[in-house]
């Protein structure tokens, strides 16, 4: 290895050494080393640090916990956190910083930044709660609805999901006493989400109801570029976020289509982030773990990845929450409270019961964020942020040898946990210039890469071959 090497040099000197060694003496990669493994669920090849386990990472105490109202986070009730006159003023200072940057040219607010922002909000499917009138259902084919296990079900969707553009997918059983408490009393719209003992869903201007018979969730990711969304805060982070959610309207409306096409319910998410308290599920589902960023980081994409879910009446084999030891990481980690420039995040070294504000839902050990800071800065900038997302360790395309060791690692004991974030500090150092608006990585290198991944996603994370 080379002397006085730069950060980049040295991640790629480590994947070359990771080669070497994996070179001799047959030719394989660094994940080999780290072999997936199909026995760690039902259905999803996972890498073999993944460890599953009975209980999540993040402590729940079910009895304390409510269902929660959706409009009760700052998306829906900031004004009302923050007061109108201060809520005018950010409103304001948004306008007026996005005109002008737009005017500077400043990289990530630039016209082709605007452009490809309402571009990549074109397209979507439909979405709705309810599935769509004109399905083709069994009957109308005169034939029975599918059966089988719920561990051929769970096959079965996951093989679906995937192909519809889904990366990880899993399974939660709702029961009355817990998981049920993650469906949303009220959804973003205020509409009530009554779970009822009825035979079929329905919905009007106040309600909608979810068929007690409907008892399991498929919660699925949709990874998002990594390579724009390091260009965060900006207009180019912010369009990821949003491309994000215009696939997944596409995966929604088909899931829908194909679970009716099957003879069963699929009640989905009837606007962004309703239905369900998406973190949470894709925990139970074990898709990732909680994090001090108080949201999920998948083993696969970090926290670059956003979870979506949706209600059937087709049994489905729950899959089991996960330890890979990202929790834990976080604990000693802080990088992306570091990073916050507004401190929205917890510097706390341990989780706690106790919320931060009446944005938060109680019942589960978090490291709870101050919503109305986050919220703020955003108006500032004009866009979303994404700052802690780029800073987390996790959130690289663990190609490189060293990814691979660092998760390993992190998964089998926390004792070097201290020692891997000193590094990632090294390789991963804060924004140049941190003053506001300014991009975590240069919007204007991305537009003249043109050979990255479909969608800055790297497909190939759990992939086998029949
Ligand atoms: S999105 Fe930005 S402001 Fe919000 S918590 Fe993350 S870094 Fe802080
Ligand atoms: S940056 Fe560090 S503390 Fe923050 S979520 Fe990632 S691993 Fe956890």
């Amino acid at each position: 290895m080379a002397t006085n090497l730069t950060r980049r040099e040295f991640l790629k000197d480590l994947g070359l050494l990771g080669a070497g060694i994996t070179l001799a003496p047959a030719a394989v990669s660094g994940a080999d080393i780290f072999d997936w493994d199909s026995q760690k669920t039902p259905v999803l090849n996972r890498p073999s640090w993944v460890n599953t386990s009975a209980v999540p990472t993040m402590e729940i105490d079910w009895d304390k916990m409510e269902r929660w109202r959706e409009w009760r986070t700052t998306r829906g009730s900031f004004a009302e956190y923050v007061g109108k006159e201060r809520d005018d003023r950010l409103t304001k200072l948004q306008t007026e910083n996005l005109d002008r940057w737009l005017k500077q040219n400043k990289p990530g607010y630039t016209l082709k930044d605007r452009a490809l922002g309402i571009a990549t909000g074109q397209g979507a499917g439909a979405q709705g709660f309810l599935q769509p009138k004109d399905v083709t259902t069994p009957e109308k084919l005169g034939v029975s609805k599918w059966t089988g296990s719920p561990e051929d079900a769970a096959v079965m969707v996951t093989a679906a999901l995937r192909h519809l553009g889904a990366g990880t997918i899993g399974f939660v059983e709702l029961d009355p006493r817990t998981t049920e408490k993650l469906i949303y009393a009220e959804d973003p719209d205020k509409k009530v989400m009554k779970i009822a003992d009825v035979d079929q869903p329905t919905e009007d201007d106040k309600t909608r109801v979810i068929p007690k018979k409907a008892r399991w969730v498929s919660v699925w990711t949709v990874p998002m570029s990594q390579e724009t969304t390091k260009a965060a805060p900006t207009v180019l982070c912010q369009l990821t976020t949003g491309l994000t959610y215009t696939l997944n309207r596409s995966i929604q409306l088909r899931l829908q289509y194909f679970l009716a096409g099957l003879g069963y319910l699929g009640l989905g998410e009837a606007s962004t982030n309703a239905l369900g308290i998406s973190p949470a599920l894709g925990t139970m589902a074990g898709l990732g773990e909680m994090s001090r960023l108080n949201r999920l980081i998948t083993p696969e994409w970090g926290p670059i990845t956003r979870v979506f879910k949706m209600i059937t009446d087709l049994p489905l084999a729950p899959t089991k929450p996960i330890n890979a030891g990202i929790m834990q990481f976080c604990k000693v980690c802080k990088k992306c409270a570091d990073f916050c420039p507004s401190k929205a995040l917890s510097f706390d070294t341990e989780p706690t019961w106790q919320v931060r504000g009446p944005w938060n839902n109680a019942g589960h050990k978090a490291f709870y964020e101050d919503s109305t800071k986050c919220r703020a800065y955003w108006r500032q900038v004009g866009t979303n942020c994404g700052l802690c997302f780029t800073a987390c360790p996790f959130g690289t395309k663990n190609q490189a040898f060293f990814h691979e060791f660092r998760n390993a690692l992190v998964s089998a004991t926390p004792v070097f946990d201290s020692a891997l974030k000193a590094v990632d500090d090294w390789l991963n150092p804060g924004p140049a210039n941190p003053e506001l608006g300014n991009p975590f990585k240069d919007p204007e290198k991305w537009w003249k890469t043109t050979n990255l991944p479909i969608y800055g996603i790297n497909t190939s994370t759990g992939v086998s071959e029949i």
